[in-house]
Order: structure tokens, then sequence, then C-alpha cells
């Protein structure tokens, strides 16, 4: 490690070069070496893994940082970092995400992503979880049966019958991988692609397992117990880490990501961590004021309308919200909207009643109707 050159030198830029700078340079240096454009190289083949070291780690803020402070010794765990913690394993990059992060995914255009025949992540499984407003707030457990993919039990995932074992594929002798002429950007070249006769398994299953009909794989029903975080709103998700599909080939297993969706409240409306309510009072309430019950979610809070409350009149009541699903001790507000109602439906006593009142009110309804049409003349 000790004769290694410096990686700035290596991708030909100076230590101040911006992300872009560094991109294009190593853009253009594995677009030369790649070894698929030189074949039986093994000059520019070295050359290449310099450029995609040098780049995996530049290109990353806190490794550069690093390499920028103890240089090559950060990443051999040869001394130099001691104490630094995430790199002291050895170098270690994979060629495939770095040229995949440049040609969209894949990095087909190279022939083929990640190593031959080697190790694959399982796939993510994604699930839709819906709850009610109540369990959002009070969070709570949840159990879940959901249909996952394993690896067959009486197969143990080779997808053979028991006694018997897969043969190695003829036509890409057990690699899974074969190679193809193929016209591209770069020009003509030898690309490589999964073996069309074992489907980049390498093998040939004789005898399928009658279990899983040679796939190595079947479908059972497992349940989850998944936690609902106080506090979680439509849409945010979990990640329950290696609980997808198993990986192949000794790849590590996917994801189970799960999303909730709250299912809406019959009277509060979340929006961010406050809840919001129409809350409505008579029009004697809200002429002579009162003290009313206003449902929160945990009960009940009392709240003093004032004498001459006007409808649409906006109260807010601290810490009677969402609790925050990262911090359970920030808990937004109860947002109560006063609407005064006007009865339909009337009594003659009352009829009665309010007309005597409308007779005592008679010269101020008056000259409010006077200074209204005053104003707006
Ligand atoms: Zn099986
Ligand atoms: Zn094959």
């Amino acid at each position: 490690m000790a004769d290694k050159r410096d990686y700035y030198e290596v991708l030909g830029v100076s230590k101040e070069a911006g992300t872009d700078e560094i991109k294009s340079a190593y853009r253009k240096l594995a677009k030369k070496y790649h070894p698929d454009a030189n074949p039986n190289n093994p000059e520019a083949e070295a050359k290449f893994k310099e450029a995609s070291e040098a780049y995996s780690v530049l290109s990353d803020d806190q490794k550069r940082a690093t390499y920028n402070q103890f240089g090559h010794s950060a990443f051999d765990g040869t001394g130099g970092a001691n104490g630094f913690g995430g790199f002291s394993g050895g170098f270690d990059f994979d060629m495939s995400d770095i040229l995949g992060s440049f040609f969209g995914g894949g990095g087909d255009i190279f022939g083929g992503r990640g190593r031959r025949n080697g190790p694959r992540r399982g796939a993510d499984v994604s699930y839709n979880m819906q709850i009610t407003f109540e369990e959002s707030y009070f969070g709570g457990t949840k159990d879940v049966t959901l249909k996952m993919v394993e690896n067959c039990p009486t197969c143990a995932g080779t997808g053979a019958a028991p006694g018997t074992t897969a043969e190695s594929c003829k036509k890409c002798n057990g690699t899974g991988r074969e190679r193809v002429q193929q016209q591209t950007m770069f020009g003509y070249m030898s690309t490589e692609r999964e073996c069309s006769a074992c489907r980049g398994t390498g093998k040939i299953i004789k005898t399928p397992c009658e279990t899983c009909a040679g796939k190595g794989r079947v479908r059972k029903e497992k349940t989850f117990q998944i936690t609902i975080y106080k506090g979680i709103d439509n849409g945010q998700k979990i990640v329950l880490s290696g609980k997808g599909e198993p990986g192949e080939r000794g790849g590590p297993n996917g994801d189970l990501i799960i999303v909730f969706y709250v299912k809406p409240h019959e009277y509060f409306v979340r929006n961010g961590l406050d809840l919001h309510i129409d809350y409505p009072i008579s029009f004697t309430q809200a002429a002579l004021g009162d003290e009313i019950s206003v449902p929160t979610m945990e009960g009940t809070h009392t709240y003093t309308v004032k004498p001459g409350t006007q409808t649409g009149t906006v109260a807010h009541i601290r810490g009677k919200g969402m609790p925050n699903v990262k911090n359970n001790k920030a808990v937004g507000d109860l947002i109560i909207t006063l609407g005064v109602t006007v009865p339909t439906k009337l009594t003659e006593k009352q009829k009665q009643k309010l007309k005597e009142f409308a007779e005592e009110m008679g010269s101020d309804v008056k000259e409010q109707k006077k200074s209204w049409f005053g104003r707006n003349k």
C-alpha cells in the first residue's frame, strides 16, 4: 500500500476539485481503461481499478475528508487512523455500484452488473398498512401476516430434489454468464450477459424438488409484529432490515418496508403536529359566553367561550395535538374553530322570546345597518 499513488494524482484533479470535476475526470478514465474496451490488457485493468478506487473515496465527502487527513493509511487498516470508525476493515467498494451511478442503474452498457454469478441481495418487500387515527396517536403494536418468499426447506434453496444435485451448466461452464458481441455507444464490444440456458444460475436441475418445482423458493405465511410509533403520519414508513426476500448465492436479505396509511378521523384533521376540529356553539353561548367541553384524543378539555364570540373564532389549546414521532415530548396543539349555529326549529315560545329580543335590539340593528351602508356608499 505504501507505493500507492495519490488519489488526486490518479484522477488528475487538484485537491480543491469539486464533485462534478471529480466525476467527469473519473468518467473519462473509466471509459478509456474499462476492461471491456481493453480486452486482455492487465495494465488498463490496473488503471481502471486504481481510478475506480480513487473515485469511490473522493466522491464520498466523509471518505474524502478522512483521506485528506490520514492518506491511504486511513483505508488499509495499518494504522494512522486508529480509532476512526467505519473504515478499519480495509478498502471495500463495489465497482458495479459506481458504474451504475454513472450510467443510470443497470450499468448494462459495460455488459452486466455486478460480479459474475456472485451474491445477490434479496428483493425489498413493501407493505401498505392501514391503521386508525387512534393507533397513530396512541401507538402500539399490530400483527401482520404476509406471504413471504423464502428458501425452500425441502431442498435448502437449491431447487434440486433431495438426494440429487444440480449439474453445472454446459453452455456457460457454470459461470452463469455468456459473452456476446454487441454494438454500443463506445463501439463494437464483447459484452457479457446472463446465460440463457441456466438463467444466470450456472446450474441445470435435472430432477426438480417437488416442494418448490425446482425454483428453490416457496411462499410461506409469516407473521410480523409491527410497532406503530406514536405520532406516525400518513405515508411514513419503517424498515425491517433483512426481513424481505432472501438473498441469492450468499447475498444479504432484502428489507421489509411498512408504509403506514392512517384512516381519517370523524372529527379531527391532522396538519403537521396540530389537530384541527370544528366545534359548534349556539348563538346564545356565543353571545353570553359559556364553558364548553371540547373533545381531545384523550378525553375532553374545558374551554371558556367569551361573551360576544364570533363565528369562525379560532382557539389554540397547547399540547393537545399529535406527538412528534421522533420525539414524543414534542406535541402539537389542538386548534378549535368555533362555529355559531342558528336554530332551525323553534317552538312558539322561543319565537316569541326572540321577537321580544329583536324589538329590544331594534335600534341597535338599525344603527348597525346604517353604518354598514354608510361605509359602502
Ligand atoms: Zn425445493
Ligand atoms: Zn449457463
